[in-house]
This record gives C-alpha cells, structure tokens and sequence, in this order.
C-alpha cells in the first residue's frame, strides 16, 4: 500500500511539474535549407524548458548539441540541417524520460527566390534615408496599440507621431521619382519603451516589427514594391544594446548576456579607443561594456549563445524580408570581433550584399580602421565592406562657411580627398551632409540655398555612396542642440489633414522647389552616369577660392567647378587642367542645362557650383 501511494505521489508530482512547462517563443521562427552555414541555433524560451530533453525526427536534421543556461525557461538547440533536406514541417518534441511533455511544429522553407532581392548598394546609388515615425502616417489605425506602453502625441517632439510602414509604400513613387535608388530606414522593430520609442534604437523584440509601424509581412510588401519601382531596401541592424523593454532582458537566459556593472555605467563614448595603440584597458573596457543609455542594456557578444543568435537575427531578416543592405548602429560599440565575425558570416551567405557600418569617428585613419581590409598594425580586419565617411561630412559642413584659407573653405574639401591613401576602398564609403542625428544640413549652411547647392554638386559627383536625409530635398531645418526631435520632424503632406504637402510641387514653396529642383536634376543625371559611379578622380588644388575637380574613365569626364568666393564671379583660365581638358572641346553645364562652346576660360559666379559633361 505504502509504495503504491509513493508511485502515485511520485506521478503526481511529475505531471504536475510536466503541467508546468511551456512554450511562450521560439526563435527564430523558421529557418531556411540550403544555406552555407547548415548549423542552427534555435532558442526555446517557456517556463522550466530547461527540465526537458528535446527530439527531432525528421530526415537530414539532427540535434547536435543542447545547450542549458543558468535560467531554465531556456533551451538552446543547435541543429545540423543537411544541404539536401526536404523543407518542410516537424514536429520538436520535449520530453522528460519517455514522455513527451510539450511539441512544437518548426519550419524549415525553401530559400527565398524572389527575382531582385540581396542587390547590395555600391556608388551608382544613392539612399534616402527616413524615420518611419516621422516621414508618413498610412494608417492612423495602428498609432496607438494596447499592448504598447507607449501612445501616440504629434504635440511631443519627442513622442511617437503615427508614421509607420505604409506610410513610407504610399511614398514609394515620390522616392523613385526624385531620384533615390535605395531607402534606409531607421529602425522599425518592436521598442516597447514608456518614453522615446519612436527612433527605434530600444529594440524589446529582435524578430518583431513594432505594431505601430506594421506587421513583418507589411515591410516584406515595403521590400517587394521597392524593388518593383527600382529601389533597394536597407535595415538598420543594432547589435551593442536592446531596450529595457527587450523580453529576454525581463528574464536574462544568464548574468553574462549583458554587461553587469556595480552601479550604472555610461559608456565614454570615445570610439577611437578602440584602435588607439596606447589605451588603457580601463578606457577601453569603459567604451565597449559601458551603457549607450539607462534604458538601453549592453549586450555582451562574448557569450557565445548571444553572438550566434544576433548573426542569425540578421540573416534571418535577409532571407526573410530579401534585403539588399544593412546598416549597423555604432560599429565600435560591440565587441570588435564580434562585430567582424558578424559581418564575415553575413558576407559569406550574401556575397552580392553590401554593409555599412555606423563609424561616428572625427579623424580619417580611426575611420579607415573599420573598414574591411584596412591594413591595421595591431592586424584587426572589420570585415565591414563599407563605413560612414564622417570626416567628409564634417568637411561639408564647414567648407563653405569659411573664408578661404591654407587649410580652411574649399581646401577642407581637398584634404577630405587627398587622405583616401588611408582608406582600403574609399569609392565604398556612405558620404552625407547630415542624419538623423546631426543637425540639419540646411541649418547648418547658415540657410544659405547658394552653399546647399554647392555641397550636394560636390556630394553627388565625388567618390563614394550618398545618402540624403528626408526632407532635406525640401529645406527641412533644426538644430541638433535643440533636441533630436526638432532634427526629425513629421515630413509635410505624411499626415491626414495636414495644411502643406510637400510631397507635391504645389505644395512646395518657391525656395522649396527650387531646392527639390535642384537636387532631383541632378540625382536623375547621377542615376545612369557611369563616369560617377565607378570613374577616376583627379582634383586640383583649390586657388583664388575655386575648387576643380574630375571625374573621367575612357569614355567621357565629367568636371566639377566650386566657387566658394562669397562675392566674385570670376574667369576661370582653363589652360591649368589640360591633363583632361585636351581631349575635350566642349560641354554641358547639367545644373542649367546650358552648352559650354569656350573650354579655355569659363565664367563661374561667386557662390556656385557648375558640373559639366565634357565633350
Ligand atoms: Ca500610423
């Protein structure tokens, strides 16, 4: 009697613990055959998971290794699927000695064979880059959504203002016409943050995107009617933090998944750390483990678990979505060889794909160190095919608010060139005036059209991939010092009801036409230009405040003229460039759309820029 009682108390106790296990998520969701990497990290997350063994029966996957943390609501199941596998539904089943206490069905697809898709960006495109928040509102039925802590408020420059998803495919045609190539957007996953979640930086959900934006169905549609309409698609990827609101970060698979500290640490924020031959351990410790914010925590790449889960979060979206690019927040901020290892492995199952790491650096040589190839003492390769040429930026911000002198007004522009020496491959490079987190390129010119013309004649001809921020086709204006709000307003016309739409000329002012003019002129004279896109450059030292420079392969050239005199036109004697100018008699100015019959003196305005076609 007594024993049969225990077997029973014995059942009891099991079943109940049984009883308890479940399955809340599982990532990611679905995986694909026939990728180069056939192993698969899948992440079971439930309730007391970690008491139960798991099985596969499905042929040409097998269970390699199961991997338990310190939590036990995870399981991480490394699988190998062999290259011939039949894609397909199976059933994972748990079990806890013989029984089998919970199932899950995964998926393994076919890989994603849309015509178009995994394009990469190169230097004959140029992206326009948008905040989904803030460009349109397509559907004012999801700006609020119950399990979002956060509610829609236009009136908060810093609250979430309603833009989503389709917001940006009803404005597809208006990107494409203007003359952009590629769209990047800032991020659009789920940041179930109380306050700020409209940037997107605070992810709470790697697979999710964020349902006041849409569905993840909702951007492969974006994806798919972008690449209908002869654009490209590139996301913003971050690996240094998740939000406070990330789930995993609620229940930590263990203590080391993000950088603990004894009381709050702020990262420094001093990137060149990272490659300066004389750190200190301490510094650099500070730099890559401290906290970008309180609401941000610091992923730790060193486990090897979370390494592995944010490479296949990226390749899943790839696969998934058919992206064309990625462009990664804070390059130096993670580890730095995880984020090479990142960028290896997603190269090597998107060779066709580009990458653009985000390298907010001041100096040419710390930028050149993240670039893939770059030939650093310490023998550190990024494997980052493209970084963020702000040096550049930091040139055409000042160049033409300056009086000329030995290194000041257009020679700043010249030096900018001069060090490409530095950089393993400066045509890959993303050039820009401003973002999303700069101050408006506008406002900074001093809202001067004549100096915003001048510095995108010099940003749309000179090497490299540009990237134009929203709005600034229309003199969008705000300081950075003022709050990142105000550098990141609601595009006019992407609202129901709003009183300008500047989406249309008509609804453009003068100036705002003449800007939008201006730049869609030259950007669709950019689109089909082979000379910009992959020919030689050649400059010419800046004299008497005129800037020259080339570029030309063996079919043609085309020659940029800068005249950062604030007050003199001037007669330009020609006899100076002939190393090009003598295979050439004549050309058209492209700004005026004017014929050049006289190449030995041309007559540049003060102020101006003039880009001619040679003949
Ligand atoms: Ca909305």
């Amino acid at each position: 009697m007594r024993k049969l009682l225990l077997a029973v108390f014995v059942l009891l106790l099991a079943n109940s613990l049984w009883a308890k296990v479940k399955i809340s998520k599982v990532e990611p969701m679905n995986w694909w055959v026939g990728m180069q990497k056939t192993e698969l990290q899948i992440l079971i997350y439930g309730e007391e998971i970690a008491t139960t063994t798991p099985e596969i029966n499905y042929e040409g996957v097998t269970i390699k290794e199961v991997k338990k943390v310190e939590n036990s609501n995870y399981l991480f199941i490394y699988v190998n699927i062999d290259k011939n596998t039949v894609p397909g539904k199976f059933p994972i089943s748990f079990k806890s000695g013989k029984k089998t206490v919970i199932t899950y069905n995964y998926e393994l697809k076919a890989r994603n064979s849309k015509k178009g898709i995994h394009q990469g960006f190169d230097p004959s495109d140029v992206i326009y880059l948008l905040m989904p928040d803030r460009f349109s509102n397509g559907d004012p039925s999801n700006d609020n959504h119950k399990e979002m802590l956060e509610a829609a408020d236009r009136t908060n420059p810093n609250g979430r203002h309603g833009g989503d998803l389709q917001g940006v495919i009803n404005h597809l045609d208006y990107i494409a016409n203007s003359g952009f190539t590629a769209v990047w957007l800032n991020p659009f996953l789920e940041n179930n943050q109380p306050a700020f979640s409209y940037h997107g930086y605070a992810i709470s959900d790697f697979y999710k995107t964020d349902p006041r934006y849409g569905t993840n169905d909702l951007f492969v549609k974006l994806v798919d009617d972008a690449h209908a309409k002869g654009l490209k698609i590139i996301m913003d990827m971050i690996f240094n933090h998740c939000g406070s609101g990330h789930w995993f970060y609620k229940d930590l698979p263990s203590e080391d998944w993000i950088h603990q500290h004894k009381e709050f640490t702020r990262s420094n924020f001093r990137a060149p750390t990272v490659s300066d031959p004389y750190a200190s351990k301490a510094d650099q410790e500070q730099m890559v483990t401290g906290w970008f914010d309180k609401n941000m925590p610091d992923l730790n790449q060193k486990n090897p678990i979370l390494a592995t889960y944010l490479i296949q979060n990226s390749i899943w979206w790839i696969e998934f979505a058919g992206l064309d690019g990625i462009r990664v927040d804070t390059q130096p901020y993670p580890y730095k060889e995880f984020m090479a290892e990142w960028s290896k492995a997603v190269m090597v199952e998107y060779p066709d794909f580009n990458i653009v790491g985000e390298a907010w650096l001041q100096k040419i040589p710390i930028t050149a160190y993240f670039q893939k190839g770059a030939n650093n003492k310490d023998g550190y390769n990024s494997y980052m095919p493209s970084v963020t040429d702000f040096p550049m930026y930091n040139a055409i911000s000042e160049a033409f608010n300056e009086k000329e002198g030995w290194s000041a007004g257009m020679a700043k522009l010249y030096y900018v060139l001069a060090q490409d020496f530095a950089y393993p491959n400066p045509g890959n490079l993303v050039i820009f005036p401003d973002n999303h987190d700069l101050s408006r390129y506008y406002e900074t010119l001093g809202k001067d059209i004549r100096k915003y013309k001048m510095g995108l004649a010099y940003l749309l001809t000179t090497r490299g991939i540009p990237q134009i921020y929203y709005g600034t086709e229309i003199l969008m204006d705000g300081k950075e010092q003022e709050g990142h709000g105000f550098i990141r307003k609601d595009f006019p016309g992407g609202w129901q009801g709003d009183t300008k739409n500047a989406f249309r000329a008509d609804g453009r002012t003068d100036e705002q036409n003449d800007a939008y003019n201006f730049l869609t002129t030259l950007l669709n004279w950019r689109k089909n230009n082979e000379i910009i896109h992959s020919g030689k450059l050649m400059h010419f030292l800046p004299e008497d405040g005129i800037y020259v420079v080339f570029r030309y392969n063996d079919t043609g050239a085309v020659m940029l003229v800068l005249n950062n005199n604030e007050a003199d036109d001037k007669d330009l004697q020609m006899a100076r460039f002939n190393e090009i100018l003598k295979n050439y008699s004549a050309g058209k100015e492209i700004i005026s759309n004017t014929k050049i019959t006289n190449l030995s003196v041309l007559k540049v305005p003060a102020k101006s820029a003039m880009i001619i076609e040679l003949e």
